[in-house]
């Protein structure tokens, strides 16, 4: 009998999550569903409770807890608060923990997932880029596995398998470009959230939209290719391919070029994620050969784009620089979806937070955390500095 995966889902309401249980449903003779958690969604938590019926259920919020204990817990346990989060990573009956949340609230769950020696299918780039030396060196101590669910870095994961990593000269990262691709640098400051959260072709998380739009998203997959591939960040490179049909490709020494394609579908990545080193049938549409007009690559507009740079800066400058580029974007980007500061002020607001920082080694949970925390007062000061301005800017004229 081929075995049967146990799998946790951290973040169970999002995108990810979402396409997970789906993933998990299809194949119930190979996946079992054990466990679901969410921040505070109980509505989408209990109607994923009562169609797919895991045995524990985590919230983060106490509130919802509470909710949910009182509304669905005969059917299911529930567990609360951060150490529920950690009792479901680590449960005993779990072997795949799948993180799909994106908060720095996933960080301590996931290492003590590693710990307990649970193989990890991470959607979640912004632990990597947060923890990224400390969680791979887990990884490694702990003789686990960590696939990634990010589409690009399934790509990679799955081209890498037609060579040796002493093999490897560069890995290419697609991006589709996000929205303003085409749109001139000078009408940046004009950009308002509608048009940022509209991405031409995945539809995704808030913060990672905007992300797309900046290119921040394609820079925090540098950082992340770097951790999870063990590859200078000198050896990873950006593509724009607003096709998004090339998921991303290695580069071998002998110049040969392995790309891994298909449709824009976050179940493929998330499955090859649970069933790896196997493939099953999937739900996801083949390729469509007929709809694809051609396929378009050229390199990214750093200028226009600053927040590619600004990445590999972090790399360069090591340490918890990428801790603080990932909290720094965060609180920018919601301030901005918030209109307290225009698009481009982005980049400006997580290139001070970086040129003020001086890294401290990244080797411990609490010298990340300080980082974030850190970084995300450093942004928030900055952004009321930012209002002021234009306050007071409107009065003068
Ligand atoms: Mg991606």
């Amino acid at each position: 009998m081929a075995d049967m995966k146990r799998v946790a889902v951290l973040g169970s309401t999002g995108s990810i999550g979402t396409s997970t249980l789906e993933v998990i449903a299809r194949h119930p003779g190979r996946l079992r569903l054990v466990g679901i958690s969410a921040h505070s969604r109980i509505e989408i938590l209990q109607r994923q409770i009562a169609s797919h019926r895991p045995e524990v259920a985590a919230v983060v919020e106490e509130q919802g807890a509470e909710t949910l204990r009182r509304i669905a817990g005969r059917r299911v346990e529930v567990l609360q608060g951060a150490e529920g989060l950690v009792r479901l990573a680590t449960h005993p009956a779990v072997d795949v923990v799948v993180v799909g949340t994106t908060g720095p609230e996933a960080l301590v769950p996931l290492i003590r997932a590693i710990e307990a020696g649970k193989q990890i299918a991470l959607a979640s780039k912004e632990l990597l880029v947060m923890a990224g030396e400390l969680i791979m060196r887990l990884v490694h101590r702990h003789k686990t596995r960590l696939i990634p669910v990010d589409s690009e870095h399934s790509a990679v994961d799955q081209c890498l398998r037609a060579g040796q990593r002493g093999e490897v000269r560069r890995l290419i990262l697609t991006a589709s470009g996000g929205p303003f691709l085409n749109t001139p640098a000078d009408q940046f400051d004009k950009i308002t959230p509608e048009q940022a959260l509209k991405h031409p072709v995945w539809k995704m998380g808030r913060r990672i939209t905007v992300d797309s739009a900046t290119l921040m998203n394609k820079g925090l997959e540098v950082i992340e290719a770097r951790w999870l591939f063990d590859i200078p960040a000198e050896k990873v490179d950006v593509m724009v391919h607003p096709q998004s049909i090339v998921h991303s490709m290695v580069e071998f020494v002998d110049g040969s070029v392995i790309a891994q394609l298909g449709t824009a579908d976050m179940r493929q990545p998330i499955q090859y994620a649970l069933t790896y080193p196997e493939r099953l049938e999937s739900a996801v549409a083949p390729l469509d050969w007929t709809t694809v007009p051609r396929l378009d690559f050229s390199p990214p507009d750093r200028m226009k784009f600053p927040c590619v740079g600004l990445a590999y800066a972090a790399i360069q400058a090591g340490g918890t620089a990428p801790a603080v580029v990932n909290a720094a974007d965060e609180v920018a980007v919601e301030a901005f979806l918030k209109q307290r500061i225009a698009f481009s002020d982005i980049p400006k607001l997580i290139a001070a937070a970086l040129e003020d920082h001086t890294p401290a080694r990244a080797d411990s949970l609490d010298s990340v955390i300080q980082a974030d925390a850190w970084a995300r007062a450093h942004v928030a000061t900055h952004v009321h500095r930012v209002r002021m301005s234009v306050t007071s800017q409107v009065q003068v004229d």
